[in-house]
């Protein structure tokens, strides 16, 4: 399904201001599975509104992301929320935030606001305790009784490796 806003004659008369809400999918919107996989919809929600010279586009995206934990590998889910605000202006122009007689393409907007706000590193909770480095155990399970006070530092050091 497209994502666009019409702008007719009603959006035309200044300081007009309304609501939108779409329910798309990632696929929809061009976002790889390599950079951000969702379970279920993709929610954006948001106003319009006619400032006079450009028509203003906020809005929140809400979405559950399902993901590997970077420390237990375990597959993890968090419910999202992405913010975005943009600019409108009425055009021909190749500008990205200008639109024509179809109207505002929210696709690309949503989907810069979802790329641009992934985390570097993903965890299925602040402090998981990760893998033990030594028997490979979920640590978050419980203790394996490893001693890992102890470690290689050359072993550190390829582990590290091994993650990129
Ligand atoms: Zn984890
Ligand atoms: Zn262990």
């Amino acid at each position: 399904m497209e994502m666009r806003l019409r702008i007719g004659e009603r959006e035309e008369a200044l300081g007009y201001k309304g609501t939108f809400r779409f329910e798309t999918a990632a696929e929809t919107i061009g976002v790889q599975e390599r950079d951000a996989r969702f379970s279920g919809p993709v929610l954006v929600e948001g106003t319009l509104e006619n400032t006079g010279g450009s028509f203003r586009v906020t809005g929140e995206i809400r979405a559950r992301r399902a993901f590997v934990c970077d420390r237990c590998l375990a597959e993890a889910e968090a419910a999202e929320r992405y913010s975005f605000a943009e600019d409108f202006r009425k055009g021909a122009s190749d500008d990205e935030a200008s639109f024509g007689d179809d109207g505002v393409d929210l696709a690309p907007l949503v989907r810069d606001a979802i790329l641009s706000s992934l985390p570097i590193r993903n965890l299925c909770r602040p402090d998981c305790k990760g893998l033990c480095p030594k028997c490979g155990v979920d640590l978050n399970q419980g203790d394996c009784g490893c001693d890992r006070e102890i470690t290689d530092p050359r072993l550190a050091v390829l582990k590290d490796l091994l993650k990129k």
